[in-house]
C-alpha cells in the first residue's frame, strides 16, 4: 500500500503556497487555540467545499460534514452521537455565533431517501438508517408545501435543511442561546454546477439567491 502520490504532491504544493500564506495565522491558532464564529454543517459530498464557498482560511469555520447535512433531534440515549457531539462542542465550548446548515444540489443522500423512502432498512445499512432523519421533512413537505417548485429533488433538499434547523432547536444548549439572541441559525443551499448560493429567509422559509448581496458585501 502506498500513500496516494496525488496527495503527497498536493501536500508539497500546500507547504510551499498554502501554509506559507497562512503561516502567521497557523502560529497564532497553535498558540491561542481556535475561536471560530461560525459552525457550518454540510454534506460529505466531495463537490462541496465550505472553505472554498465562503473563502475562509484556517480557524474561521468549524465544519461538521455528514451524509445529506442532517442534524438529528436531541436524544439523551446511549450511543455514539457524532454530529450531536460536534454541535455541542461548537456551541457550548467554542461559543460560535452562527450555525449555517448548507444543503446542496444533486445530493446523493437526499436522492437515496427519495428512492428508498418506503423500503425497510437492512441491518448494517448505515446510510438507510441515517437518512430516515429526512422522514419528518418529507411529511411536513407533503402537508404544508413551502415551495412552489416542480422539482422534487430540490424541494426535498430544501425541506431537509428546514428540518435540520428545527432539530437544532431541540438541543437545550442551542435553543437557550438562540432565544437569548446570542446565536443565530441559518439555512443555505449551494448549486454545484453554477456556484449559486441560496439563503433561507427565516420568515418565509423560502430560499433566495445570495449573489447580488454577496457581491456588494465583498466590495
Ligand atoms: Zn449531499
Amino acid at each position: 500500500m502506498t500513500f496516494p502520490s496525488r496527495l503527497l504532491a498536493g501536500y508539497g504544493h500546500y507547504l510551499q503556497k498554502g501554509f506559507v500564506r497562512y503561516k502567521e495565522t497557523h502560529e497564532h491558532l497553535a498558540m491561542y487555540g481556535q475561536h471560530p464564529e461560525v459552525l457550518v454543517i454540510t454534506c460529505c459530498d466531495s463537490r462541496l467545499t465550505p472553505e472554498g464557498v465562503f473563502h475562509s482560511g484556517p480557524g474561521e469555520l468549524f465544519v461538521i460534514r455528514n451524509v445529506a447535512n442532517l442534524v438529528p433531534p436531541f436524544e439523551a440515549t446511549d450511543g455514539q452521537h457524532g454530529t450531536s457531539a460536534a454541535i455541542e462542542y461548537a456551541v457550548s465550548a467554542l461559543k460560535v455565533k452562527h450555525i449555517v446548515i448548507m444543503g446542496h444540489a444533486k445530493c446523493g443522500g437526499v436522492q437515496a431517501f427519495r428512492e428508498n423512502a418506503n423500503k425497510s432498512t437492512l441491518k448494517g445499512d448505515f446510510i438507510g438508517r441515517w437518512i430516515k432523519l429526512l422522514e419528518p421533512a418529507a411529511i411536513s413537505m407533503a402537508c404544508m408545501p413551502v415551495d412552489r417548485i416542480d422539482d422534487p429533488q430540490l424541494a426535498m433538499e430544501y425541506a431537509g435543511v428546514r428540518q435540520s434547523l428545527k432539530n437544532l432547536m431541540t438541543f437545550p444548549f442551542v435553543s437557550e442561546r438562540v432565544e437569548a439572541q446570542d446565536m443565530e441559525l441559518h439555512g443555505a443551499w449551494f448549486d454545484i454546477g453554477s456556484g449559486e448560493l441560496r439563503l433561507m429567509d427565516p420568515k418565509t422559509e423560502r430560499f433566495e439567491t445570495a449573489a447580488s448581496s454577496a457581491i456588494l458585501a465583498a466590495e
